[in-house]
């Protein structure tokens, strides 16, 4: 059995990086910031184990992970701590950049000092290429390790930051360091505030209230609001570009492949992909297509609010070198990750349940 310490054990990606561990036997230490909210929803099911201890603390504070790190046996870290959303990097840079490169910094120094024999592993991200990509012989766009970084966001330049610091150690302390490169990945735990999710749950939301009028009767003549009849009304889903497009992947398979490139004989970067781009209005159509059997423009209205100020068009990745080397696929495409996340939303509604529990996972993965 081998100890893990994992930070961000409350997010999508810890949470499921958590499951994955437990059922595997090993031994985990989950790092959870303190807060006045309940923000172990995603954990709740395993709170219990008797192989996970929660500690709070936070990789902002450099006595914190120092003191982790000299009262515990750490064999693999993972960094899933984060603050994730490209939008409000605008509204936060100075935060983004304590959280997701000094974060870094203080877990990387803390390793090179007091456990250099530990492996370290890193969550990056596709929005370090901004709006560049590399174009293959067929003329499609993509982006891998060799298409030049041009980050376009607080989140994108501080996600580089620790990048390049991670490679930095790794190449100047020998220390086991390495970044999964990842484009966007989804699922049943993935935050209410990115694109995908809250097409989801606003779907679900929008399915039961239809349900629940006696008159189905809709008129959608007014800007704001979907009207019934009898008068009640359910407020149009708002968003912002919906012509980006993006790799949109499963966290499941995400996490699969940060735990394949920590048991690899070395230290590595990877880009971890499904390699096909959809954009964000494919998304849409193909939910409210599953959902409501309806097209989804009378739906939505496109709000400024959501536009960023300066948006990263394409990503599409490539990521045949963690397939050959590794063996790693994803096991779902995005017609049925879309189906997945709807189908969670929709049960969880019903249930009554928090949307947040443990989804079925599929057996494949
Ligand atoms: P990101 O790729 O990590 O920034 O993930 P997001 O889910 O936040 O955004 C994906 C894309 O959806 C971006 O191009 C956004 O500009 C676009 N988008 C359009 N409307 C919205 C919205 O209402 N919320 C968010 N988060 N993104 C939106």
């Amino acid at each position: 059995m081998s100890n893990w310490f994992i930070t961000g054990i409350g997010g999508m990606d810890g949470s499921h990086l958590c499951d994955w561990l437990l059922d595997k036997g090993e031994n985990i230490l989950g790092l959870i910031r303190r807060t006045s909210t309940d923000n172990t929803q995603r954990i709740k099911h395993v709170l219990d184990h008797s192989n996970l201890t929660l500690i709070e603390g936070d990789i902002t504070d450099s006595g914190c992970i120092n003191n982790i790190f000299q009262d515990n046996k750490i064999d693999f870290c993972v960094n899933l701590g984060a603050q994730s959303h490209v939008q409000t990097s605008f509204d936060v840079p100075a935060f983004t950049f304590d959280v997701n490169t000094k974060g870094v910094l203080y877990l990387l120094e803390t390793i090179r000092l007091f456990s250099p024999r530990t492996r370290f592993l890193t969550a990056s991200s596709s929005e370090q290429w901004g709006n560049n990509y590399s174009v293959d012989k067929n003329g499609e766009k993509y982006q891998d390790l060799n298409t030049p970084w041009a980050p376009r966001s607080p989140y994108g330049v501080s996600k580089l930051a620790s990048y390049e610091l991670v490679r930095v150690y790794r190449e100047s302390y020998n220390l086991f360091a390495c970044c999964s490169v990842c484009h966007n990945h989804d699922g049943p735990r993935r935050g209410s505030l990115f694109v995908s999710r809250k097409i989801t749950l606003w779907l679900a939301s929008y399915q039961q209230w239809k349900k629940e009028q006696n008159d189905f009767t809709l008129v959608f003549d007014d800007e704001d609001y979907i009207f019934c009849r009898n008068g009640n009304r359910f407020a149009k889903l708002r968003l912002g570009n919906i012509y980006s497009k993006r790799d949109f992947g499963f966290s499941i398979d995400y996490i699969r492949a940060m735990y394949l490139m920590l048991k690899n004989n070395k230290p590595k970067d990877y880009v971890v992909s499904t390699d096909v781009a959809h954009s964000v209005k494919e998304f849409l159509g193909e939910a409210f297509n599953y959902v409501l059997n309806d097209d989804y423009k009378q739906y939505i209205i496109i709000d400024k609010a959501f536009f960023r100020p300066s948006e990263v068009d394409y990503l599409r990745g490539k990521s045949n070198e963690l397939r050959k080397d590794l063996g790693w696929a994803p096991t779902i495409d995005f017609k049925s990750l879309v189906r997945l996340m709807c189908d969670s939303d929709i049960e969880a509604l019903n249930e009554k349940e928090t949307p947040n529990r443990q989804e079925k996972i599929p057996e494949k993965v």
